[in-house]
């Protein structure tokens, strides 16, 4: 029989650490692609990605079970007991609490961000292609739907940190002439829409941590 204890806790995967990226884009800057650093980095920002991604299908009804990874369905009431076809169960309550003050969740627009990145990386096969792509997805912001406005980065659900500490964190990354093509865009459109929201950072990137250009 399963010795497994019958309500194991799921686990989630963790943001990358500022480590990890800060060493990918001082290599990059130099012209050097380090595919085992490339793929370090990447298959952590991969696996947080499905994190994030499960995360969403168990707060709308389609909890994973952390045993077996069938999917439970259930109607999202605290009290509620999860049970898995292979013997697991967990209260819905239970459940829920392993997500929460992780940066797990994520509204739609980021949903598909992360699934595509979680297709395309994978199947990258360069180690150009393997970067532009993790570039993209920590550059990403939330949306704000009703203004059509960016909001937080995405970064703060992918890389360790709190939200001042990841903008200035990402406005830091060695970037250079010699960086991966497309590297210098997507920044200067990060820089853009990080001064659209200029009120909203105004305590969260000082004026002089701005690269000049
Ligand atoms: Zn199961």
């Amino acid at each position: 029989m399963n010795s497994e204890p019958r309500n194991t806790l799921p686990t989630w995967a963790p943001r990358v650490t500022q480590r990890e990226i800060r060493r990918l884009y001082e290599t990059d800057a130099k012209g050097v692609h380090d595919e085992e650093l490339i793929d370090e980095a990447g298959y952590g920002l991969l696996a947080r990605c499905l994190s994030s991604i499960d995360a969403a299908e168990a707060v709308r009804g389609k909890a994973r079970c952390p045993q077996c990874s069938g999917i439970v369905t259930h109607m999202g009431r605290r009290e509620e007991l999860l049970r898995c076809k292979c013997g697991w169960e967990l209260t819905w309550g239970d459940y829920f609490k392993t997500m929460q003050h992780m940066q797990l969740l994520g509204a739609e627009p980021v949903l598909i961000e992360f699934r595509s990145f979680v297709q395309a990386f994978p199947a990258a096969r360069t180690p150009q292609e393997k970067t532009i792509l993790i570039d993209q997805l920590i550059h990403q912001f939330h949306w704000y739907c009703k203004t059509n406005a960016p909001t937080r980065p995405v970064a703060v659900n992918l890389i360790e940190g709190r939200l001042s500490e990841v903008v200035a964190f990402l406005d830091s990354l060695s970037r250079g002439d010699r960086s991966t093509a497309g590297v210098a865009e997507n920044y200067a459109q990060w820089d853009r829409l990080i001064e659209v929201n200029r009120d909203w950072y105004a305590s969260r990137r000082k004026p002089n941590t701005k690269p000049a250009s």
